[in-house]
Formats: C-alpha cells, structure tokens, sequence
C-alpha cells in the first residue's frame, strides 16, 4: 500500500480563457492534514473540486488511493465513495431529519441495511457530539450543529479521505470553535484531510503543511510555523499582513 494518498500531477483548469489552476503537482500522504490558504479567487475551491472530479480538471492527472479519477474508464461514482467533502453552507438536506440526512447516503450509494446505517449514523453523531440530535430537522440546528452533522453524513460513508471548503467561514464566531474541534479530533484519529481555511491558528495548530495559493499556483509551501510564522514569499506575506 503506498504512503501516497492523493497525487496531482500537471492539474489544470480553465473556464474559458480563464485559467483558474495552473499545473499542480502535489502529494498528500496518507494521514497527512494539509491546509490550503490563499485570497479570494486564487484557485482554492477549484482545487478542491477537482479533487473529486465536482470540476473536470482540462490537464493533468488526479489519483487517489491509487485509483486515477481522471481516468475517462475509472468507476467515478465508486472512487467518489471514498472522499467525502464538506462546504461552507451546510448542506444538508431540509426536508429529512438528521438522522435520515445521515443513512440516506449510506442505504442507496453504499446499499447497507436500515438497522446497520442507523448504527453507523448513531456512532458518528456522537463523533461529533449530536448524539441528542438524531430526531431533530436541520432548522432546528445552529450553523454550527448542522456543519457538525454535516461532517458526521460524511464520515457514515467511511471516507478515506476529507476535502473540507472553508467550513467555518458561514458561521456565527461563537460557534466555530466547535466545528474546529471536530476538525482537530479527525486528523488526531489519522484522518487524510484538504481543508480550505482563513483560520491560521488552526492551521498552525493541526496542520502537517500549509499550501499557499495565489494565481491558480502554489507560491509557497511547507511546515505551517515557516509558512505561516515565517514566510519566505513577499506574496505569502502580504496575503498574511492582511488576514492576521
Ligand atoms: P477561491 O476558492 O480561492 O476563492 P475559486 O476556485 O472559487 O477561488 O475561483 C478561482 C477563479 O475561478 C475565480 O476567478 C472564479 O471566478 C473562477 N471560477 C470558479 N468557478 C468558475 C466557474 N464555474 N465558471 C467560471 N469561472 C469560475
Ligand atoms: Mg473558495
């Protein structure tokens, strides 16, 4: 089994003449929890969307856990299984409850029975602190509740890894502590995740590297105490004089 969890090599996106990523070469190491920070169109989201094929990158090459997603005969539906991704809005689904917004995913797309996907929602809601939350509807939630239950319908599919979009950015800051802290416990448990963040204690906290973006590219990378506390990059610095 390789140590290589997800590799880019040569990624590119254009819409148009717009070229939004520009040859991405990256490794992200199996358990490795990589955060990517950058300003407001640089290519973040872009990124991340082409991770699961959400976007059809226009060069390149996309693997993960050795499957090639941008292989025209890969089983697409069946590598997507295996990473699970959370937005900035919650989106969970309104009309059902949390706990059906937890099994629906896994009775149709992982085809389990309704007693072990209730099992398996209950285990995660608890993961994610909302065991008493399981009958609720998700108006009945904060943002940050329903963020939680978000990450938990995305851990009911055993996801190898997690693409996380800025996902406290929508939040009341009162309530991003907790989202952070379910974010923190995940890469402790070995979780492989991608996340999109403005939030730099965070990512110096828990990050094993920092990406920064800036153009469609990655301008600096590295340890978040050099990329973060001690960057090399006069666009890195700039970036970082105006969101610290
Ligand atoms: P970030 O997440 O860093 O803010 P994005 O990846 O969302 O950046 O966007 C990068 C660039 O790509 C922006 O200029 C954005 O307008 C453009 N873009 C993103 N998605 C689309 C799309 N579906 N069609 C056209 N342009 C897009
Ligand atoms: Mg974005």
């Amino acid at each position: 089994m390789s140590d290589v969890m997800i590799e880019l090599s040569g990624l590119g996106k254009s819409f148009g003449d717009l070229e939004v990523l520009r040859g991405i070469d990256q490794q992200v190491e199996r358990g490795e929890v990589v955060c990517v920070i950058g300003p407001s169109g640089s290519g973040k989201s872009t990124l991340l969307r082409c991770v699961n094929l959400l976007e059809e990158p226009s060069a390149g090459k996309v693997v993960v856990d050795g499957n090639e997603l941008t292989d025209p005969d890969n089983d697409l539906d069946g590598s997507r299984r295996h990473i699970g991704m959370v937005f900035q809005q919650f989106n969970l689904f309104s009309h059902l409850s949390v706990l059906d917004n937890l099994t629906v995913a896994q009775r149709k797309v992982l085809g389990r029975g309704k007693e072990e996907a209730v099992r398996i929602a209950g285990e995660n809601l608890e993961r994610v602190g909302l065991s008493d939350k399981a009958d609720a509807m998700p108006a009945q939630l904060s943002g940050g509740q329903q963020q939680r239950a978000g990450i938990a319908r995305a851990l009911a599919m055993n996801p190898k890894v997690m693409l996380f979009d800025e996902p406290t950015s929508a939040l009341d800051p009162e309530l991003v502590g907790d989202v952070l802290g379910v974010m923190r416990q995940l890469a402790d448990e070995g979780m492989t995740m991608l996340v999109v963040t403005h939030e730099m204690q965070f990512a110096r906290e828990v990050a094993d590297r920092v990406l920064f973006m800036d153009g469609g590219g990655i301008v600096e990378q590295g340890k978040p105490a050099d990329v973060i506390g001690n960057p090399k990059e006069e666009r890195t610095r700039s970036f970082l004089a105006r969101v610290l």
